[in-house]
């Protein structure tokens, strides 16, 4: 049976991505960098069928880390033939106030942990000689600005993704190994709110539902499953003429010119 490895498991996107795995009978490894949290997504990819699971805790910035969670994957499930390399994290400001210890945490989380994600998996299957389908979670702020503004370090993170899976795309080609990236909108998690003190978070979600409404072509945001579903699709069969590419599921938000989001 094939096995997944999600980084980010433990929250939003990159949980539903392990429970969508799990129910379609994926062996689950869930990394996160919260060990409880791991744990959690592995306890319920059992539940909803997934015949093993692993939790692993690293965070996804640290080499070491990555290489050992990829060895306590292998040995407790096997070389990952589907990964997500989805773990992220957002600090937003203006760029002349944003410190550079923001902006180097989300370059080494967004960009340089999936760039160690893909690169261990990589290795990984190339060691046992097998294909594989690696995903990344991009966003709209690889090709658009944010109109809520004071994004650049995320925005440069996420275009620097974009960039790599094109490059990675066509280096492991040859392997049958498939590199792509989801672009999630405006999905429904608790890292839209995450910047915000917690009794602010409520009534800015409800503002972005509102905003969602009027702004987004299918008038609402979207979910962490509706997300899940398009990365199971770059990891089966199905998109075995892909790579290389971008899925956009963001419910027409970049289609439209004029958007908050
Ligand atoms: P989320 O609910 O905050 O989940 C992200 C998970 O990753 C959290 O459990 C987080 O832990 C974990 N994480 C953070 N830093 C990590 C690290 N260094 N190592 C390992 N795990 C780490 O966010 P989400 O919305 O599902 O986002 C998942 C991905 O989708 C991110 O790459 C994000 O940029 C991207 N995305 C999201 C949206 C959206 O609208 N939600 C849109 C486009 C793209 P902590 O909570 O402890 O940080």
């Amino acid at each position: 049976m094939s096995v997944a490895l999600v980084t980010g498991a433990g929250s939003g996107i990159g949980a539903a991505v392990a429970l969508l795995a799990a129910e379609r009978g994926y062996r689950v490894a869930a990394l996160d960098i919260d060990a409880h949290r791991a744990q959690r997504i592995a306890q319920l990819a059992q539940e909803r069928g997934a015949p093993a699971t692993v939790a692993v805790a690293a965070d996804v910035a640290d080499a070491d880390a990555v290489q050992e969670a990829m060895t306590t994957c292998v040995a407790a499930l096997g070389p990952p033939v589907a990964v997500l390399a989805n773990a992220g994290i957002e600090r937003n400001g203006p760029a002349h106030q944003l410190p550079r210890e923001d902006w180097q945490a989300v370059l080494d989380v967004n960009l340089t942990g999936a760039f160690l994600t893909a690169r261990t998996a990589i290795g990984a299957l190339l060691a046992a000689d097998l294909p594989g389908s690696i995903v990344v979670t991009s966003s709209p702020s690889a090709f658009v600005g944010f109109a809520g503004g004071g994004n650049a370090a995320y925005s440069a993170s996420k275009g620097g993704l974009s960039a790599m899976v094109r490059s990675l795309a066509i280096d492991y080609a040859p392997q049958g190994i498939r590199i792509n990236a989801i672009v999630p909108g405006a999905i429904d998690t608790p890292l839209l709110v995450a910047h915000l003190a917690p009794d602010e978070r409520t009534a800015a979600r409800a503002a972005m539902q509102h905003d969602a409404r009027a702004q987004i072509p299918l008038g609402r945001m979207g979910t962490p499953e509706e997300v899940a579903e398009a990365a199971l699709w770059l990891w089966s069969g199905l998109a075995s003429y892909v790579t290389g590419s971008h899925l956009v599921c963001d419910g027409g938000l970049m289609a439209r010119s004029a958007n908050t989001f």
